[in-house]
């Protein structure tokens, strides 16, 4: 069973390549039950990829209006991609996604996601070139974003690996990363969200396997957490992107159901 729904989707209101009607075109297409909208949540710095205040008015206005347009073909959510730096949303939108894209430590920021260089260049600057130092700051941060951000949904949970397909910047093993990635799950573990699991960076030919990785979703299977499965689409055709993968990856990491969200709520769907 593929669940024909995503929470986690882009458009040209922040970093996407296509506008949120032909994003709702895409999903009727592709006879998807749900599609929430996650634009990026404007930042205290300027940013290429964020929504500024007015652009975040105008995202609100133009989904609710296909929301009330489409409603006979498509449930159609207006959720928010909450950054941990921009604490809480000042909306009441339908969910909200938590995430850590940005480091702060003493005197600069640091991008996690936005290339291997500037990752580099951030763990040297700041980080003494240890990235395990960098990795636990992230965890530490990632910790709390369900207290920063009251969200609904925890966003690529392992974003920090990001670059480090096959291992190549540092080792997933080594307890200097996996104490503190666990540490920091285990913490989330215990509040009421939901876990994405994530194919956004296989969509962009960044990694082989969702976020987070197996070892991770293991945990969170064991300990009886609630995963979502979402594309974080930037563009139409990758709505569904890696949705089989991902329903394999949850089933053989002991998952028995992912959560979805339809017009009664979340619902649990077996596997
Ligand atoms: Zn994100
Ligand atoms: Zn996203």
């Amino acid at each position: 069973m593929i669940p024909k729904c995503n929470l986690h989707t882009h458009t040209n209101f922040c970093d996407g390549k296509h506008s949120a009607e032909e994003m709702v075109l895409a999903a009727i297409d592709a006879g998807m039950e749900t599609l929430g909208f996650s634009g990026h949540s404007g930042l205290p710095f300027s940013t290429t990829w964020a929504m500024k205040q007015e652009r975040t008015k105008q995202y609100q206005r133009e989904i609710l209006r296909l929301k009330d347009a489409y409603k006979d073909r498509l449930h159609i959510l207006l959720g928010i991609e909450q950054d941990l730096l921009t604490g809480i949303p000042d909306y009441p939108y339908d969910y909200v996604i938590g995430s850590v894209h940005c480091l702060q430590p003493e005197g600069g920021e640091v991008m996690v996601d936005h290339s291997e260089e500037v990752l580099l260049e951030g763990a040297k600057t700041y980080y003494g070139g240890d990235l395990y130092r960098l990795c636990k700051d992230y965890y530490q941060r990632m910790a709390t974003v369900a207290d920063v951000t009251r969200c609904d949904i925890v966003g690529h949970f392992d974003l920090v690996t990001k670059f480090n397909e096959g291992g190549r910047m540092f080792d997933e093993q080594d307890p200097r990363y996996l104490r503190v990635a666990l540490e920091a799950l285990d913490a989330l573990l215990e509040k009421d969200v939901v876990f994405e699991i994530n194919t956004g960076a296989m969509s962009r030919g960044y990694r082989k396997t969702p976020y987070p990785s197996p070892i991770l979703l293991r945990r969170i299977a064991e300990k009886r957490g609630n995963v979502t499965i979402t594309s974080d689409a930037h563009a139409k055709e990758n709505l569904l992107y890696g949705f089989a993968d991902a329903v394999h990856l949850a089933r053989s990491s002991g998952l028995g159901c992912v959560w979805v969200m339809t017009r009664d709520g979340w619902k649990s769907r077996a596997l």
